[in-house]
């Protein structure tokens, strides 16, 4: 059933916790945590907790969870003070874009230079 956990998704996984993440917020839909991987000195991660493999999917069933992914994403800029100086929220969709997890998450990117447009 659409947005049921998926057994094999690692950002499922992180979700419920059996996959430990540095988890920076939290709400009843969402979870915030740093990539693991950090491409700028802020670089978090925001889910939903439920399963969508990309953005436009989540928009399309739950445009409720999508907007409180994206007030998050806002909220976490704030927290680490990037939002003064400007900051990325990047939703790579599909595989040619760079989607490595299917898995609906906004990156979000600050605290260094952001060339636009991006590689
Ligand atoms: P994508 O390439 O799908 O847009 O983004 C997936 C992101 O997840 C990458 O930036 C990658 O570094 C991050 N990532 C992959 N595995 C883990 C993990 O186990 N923990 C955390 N915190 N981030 C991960
Ligand atoms: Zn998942």
């Amino acid at each position: 059933m659409a947005g049921e956990p998926q057994a094999d998704c690692l950002f499922c996984k992180i979700a419920t916790g059996d996959i430990p993440a540095t988890v920076v917020r939290e709400t009843e839909t969402t979870i915030a945590f740093r990539d693991v991987s950090p491409k700028a000195p802020t670089h978090v991660l925001v889910i939903p907790k439920a399963h969508y493999p990309d953005a436009a999917s989540l928009a399309a069933a739950e445009p409720g969870i999508a907007a409180d992914v994206l007030r998050e994403a806002g909220q976490v800029a704030a927290d680490e003070k990037v939002d003064g100086q400007g900051y990325r929220i990047v939703f790579n969709t599909g595989a040619g874009a760079g989607q490595t997890v299917f898995h609906a998450h906004a990156h979000v990117l600050g605290g260094r230079g952001l060339e636009w447009p991006p590689g």
